[in-house]
């Protein structure tokens, strides 16, 4: 048996959308991405909804769209995909790394205030695993500080924090998604960003279209714009598995019930710790099932005989402070952000996806089981 870590969930309706689009003249640019963005503000509530090709352009314009630049701050979490940093790079600006909640594995509130500087502009917070960041605590020290937030909910989509939706313009001032294969609902490659701002949603629909203006002249490029456009296929794609959101949660919400239930001998022996959700949290939209081994087992070896056995895992995250690119630019080491650190060295993403069964289930548990002994036994 071989159990992929995450899978797309593709229906006969979303063939037939796609199909659609491609019998008609219209391939980027058309009516699906407009009805794509609607559906998206509806869902969490935005004026606005700037669809783009990825989550990664998505955050890019984000941070261009608020005014950040050269010289500028911006306050965020070492624990991520490297997205939500470099986006703040790509526009030369500073992130300005602050370390996690050990329990939610998001931007720790508390140390933010410490980390403000005369040329902070904004926080970047991110949505881990699909668990919101402290977004009311985070939304109160952005307002009474004069900063933006900024929330990465790329792999978010479908959460809600004390039961307003993850992205929703109460908490950020603009927020992001994002729509790889492995996300919860996907269009191949893409991304969106949404916000009430009237002004960010035209500076973004402005400078994914290579900088043209509302004008609509093809050869007027009024800033330096970016080709960052999602085509007509990938938005008819991302509307259908949208129509299915609420199916799609509920089967990832039923996976993580059966691990939970499958694994609770392994926690109760002390091997891993599963999860965690806070109570603020009142729908958890599960972007991946990701535990904690005991700091007494090496995960790396973990991962290897699992592997062998057929079981793909991954290490998310490993801390963006200590990605090659950011140790030799920035100078970065072991030790700087230590609870990030301490939580990376121990956690193990396991087979995630719609369609994974009961039995696939206990197989994995069975499978890690066995590894957890056998790596276990070999330590000193
Ligand atoms: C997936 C993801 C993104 C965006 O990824 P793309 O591959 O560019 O769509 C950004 N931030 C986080 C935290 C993500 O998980």
């Amino acid at each position: 048996m071989h159990l992929p870590l995450s899978r797309p969930d593709i229906t006969e309706r979303e063939r037939r959308a796609v199909m659609e689009v491609l019998e008609s003249p219209y391939l980027s640019m058309g009516r699906k991405i407009e009805e794509f963005e609607a559906a998206i503000a509806r869902l969490v509530g935005a004026r606005h909804a700037v669809a783009v090709n990825s989550g990664t352009s998505a955050l890019h314009l984000a941070v261009l769209g608020l005014g950040i630049g050269e010289g500028d701050e911006v306050i965020t979490t070492p624990f991520s995909f490297v997205a939500s940093s470099n986006c703040v790079l790509y526009a030369r600006a500073k992130p300005v790394f602050v370390d996690i909640d050990p329990k939610t594995l998001c931007l720790d509130p508390n140390r933010v205030e410490a980390a403000i500087t005369p040329r902070t502009k904004a926080i970047l917070a991110v949505d881990v695993f699909g668990h919101p960041a402290a977004l009311d605590d985070l939304r109160d020290i952005a307002r009474r500080k004069g900063l933006f937030l900024i929330e990465d909910a790329c792999e978010a989509l479908g959460s809600e924090y004390k039961g307003i939706p993850a992205g929703s313009p109460v908490w950020a001032d603009v927020a992001t998604f994002a729509f790889y294969p492995n996300k919860q609902i996907t269009t191949g490659e893409g991304g969106c960003l949404v916000t009430d701002s009237d002004e960010l949603a035209a500076v973004a629909r402005s400078l994914r279209n290579q900088g043209r203006g509302q004008s609509g002249a093809w050869l007027v490029h009024e800033r330096l714009g970016y080709n960052y456009r999602l085509d007509e296929m990938s938005a008819a794609l991302g509307l259908a598995q949208l129509q299915r959101l609420e199916e799609i949660l509920a089967a990832r919400s039923a996976v993580a019930d059966c691990y939970e239930a499958t694994l609770a001998p392994l926690v109760r022996d002390g091997w891993l710790e599963l999860p965690y959700v806070n109570e603020s949290v009142t729908s958890m939209s599960w972007f991946v099932y990701v535990v904690r081994l005991s700091p007494r087992l090496d995960r790396d070896k973990v991962m290897v005989c699992l592997k062998e056995q057929g079981v793909d895992t991954r290490p998310y995250f490993t801390p963006i402070h200590l990605q090659p690119y950011y140790r030799k630019h920035f100078g970065y080491k072991e030790g700087d952000f230590p609870i990030t650190e301490y939580v990376a060295r121990r956690t193990l993403a396991l087979p995630f996806y719609n369609q994974l069964r009961e039995i696939e289930i206990q197989h994995v548990t069975l499978v890690l089981k066995k590894c957890l002994g056998s790596v276990c036994m070999r330590q000193p």
